[in-house]
């Protein structure tokens, strides 16, 4: 089977590994954690970054930070993987959840902006949903596939509308906005994963990077059990939040990759893109004028009103080739436990979400194996009179 997206190993992990076995610096202190971090905030543009025990508890304790609270809304995308909303719900709120936009893919900024002066108001200080009365208390964008969604536009609603914005970029890492950096665009904080299916992994891992030090300080208090001192003193409950030298050992071994994936990515998306564009109604994932995409999952969308039947179709003849063709994330509103979560129209997310097919984009395919890929797609695509053979 060629794999959708596996580990690719071959730089100095397992001499950084050793180096932790030996010097018995095996936990949440140690030099490849504060390496780790420096890389991380370096690629991402920041002055600060954090490392926690994945993506979702970086998540997690950002909103926290900001000042999220029990029974709380949070404005995000349906179309996102479920550990967005849920590190939502970690915090007691629930997801309001809103579209993507056509070109990217990425929280709708106009929506958000209109559904906010149409649904909300400032009572006492805060700013209420109307229809619920609860308090809406911040904005997550999430950076799908690996593209920035329109910052600018976002960051203008948070500012006129006093919310703080925490991006879920999980696997963005690499990526630009208006030639900044991912983590560089105005946001409290924006978080990465490096769980083992990302660009770049530490086996298990997050990260949060932030501009403001006093954030940067709250939430590390907060991820450290929100220890006082060096003594048992604790001042709020805190959690175990920290990711292990045992990881950030692996991540830096990874980081100093980070180009050369990116790259490798892109290359990979490119060669798919180039291959398909004769395909009737298939279309490259999103390009959005204002930024580079990280790339991190390569593949195509029938965009068809039957596209969801032929993507299954397609994937399902892909596997019995020894591909690992699979779809990509279904929307929040039909998952069970977010079908009631409040929410607004959400035709694109509805129209995407089963068409996408995505296709084998490690670091290290080959280009027997890319190639291979492509010409199954293509004599897929043949049988079904969805294009020619090249003349
Ligand atoms: C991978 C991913 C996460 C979760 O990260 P973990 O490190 O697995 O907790 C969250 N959001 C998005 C968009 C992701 O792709």
């Amino acid at each position: 089977m060629i794999q959708l997206a596996v580990p690719n190993l071959a730089g100095n992990e397992e001499k950084y590994l050793s180096d932790c076995v030996t010097s018995t610096f095996v936990s949440s202190v140690g030099p490849y954690v504060t390496k780790f971090e420096e890389m991380v905030a370096a690629a991402a543009g920041a002055p600060y970054a954090v490392a926690t025990s994945a993506g979702t508890t970086a998540l997690h304790a950002a909103l926290l930070t900001v000042g999220v609270k029990h029974n709380d809304l949070v404005i995000c995308p349906a179309l996102t993987f479920i550990a967005s909303a849920n590190a939502i719900s970690h915090c007691g709120a629930t997801p309001w959840l809103f579209d993507v936009d056509r070109d990217s893919w990425t929280l709708d900024a106009r929506q958000v902006g209109e559904q906010i002066a149409k649904n909300t108001e400032i009572r006492a200080g805060e700013r209420i949903h109307i229809p619920s009365g609860r308090r809406v208390s911040a904005i997550v964008p999430v950076f799908t596939l690996g593209i920035p969604a329109d910052m600018d536009a976002i960051i203008q609603v948070a500012k006129s509308s006093g919310l703080p914005v925490v991006v879920d970029g999980a696997a963005a890492l690499g990526a630009t906005y208006r030639a900044h950096r991912s983590g560089a665009l105005g946001a409290d904080f924006t978080m990465y994963s490096f769980n083992g299916n990302k660009t770049v992994t530490a086996g298990g891992g997050g990260a949060v990077v932030c501009c403001s030090k006093d954030l940067m300080q709250a939430f590390r208090h907060l991820t450290t059990t929100a220890r006082v001192g060096t003594d048992y003193d604790h001042d709020v409950v805190g959690y175990n939040y920290r990711m292990t030298n045992l990881q950030a050992a692996v991540g830096c071994a990874q980081m100093e990759q980070l180009d050369a994936f990116v790259a490798a990515k892109r290359r990979i998306a490119a060669t798919y893109q180039e291959a398909f564009q004769d395909i009737s109604g298939a279309k490259a994932f999103p390009n959005p004028s204002w930024g580079e995409s990280a790339a991190w999952f390569s593949g195509f969308y029938f965009d068809s009103p039957d596209g969801g039947a032929r993507g299954a179709r397609l994937r399902q003849a892909l596997r019995e080739r020894h591909i690992d063709a699979r779809p990509f994330w279904k929307p929040m509103h039909l998952q069970a436990p977010y079908k009631n979560a409040p929410r607004a129209a959400l035709p694109v997310s509805e129209y995407l979400w089963d068409k996408i097919v995505t296709l084998p984009c490690s670091t290290n395919l080959t280009s027997d194996d890319q190639a291979y890929v492509v010409d199954e797609v293509r004599a897929w695509s043949r049988a079904h009179v969805l294009c020619s053979a090249p003349s």
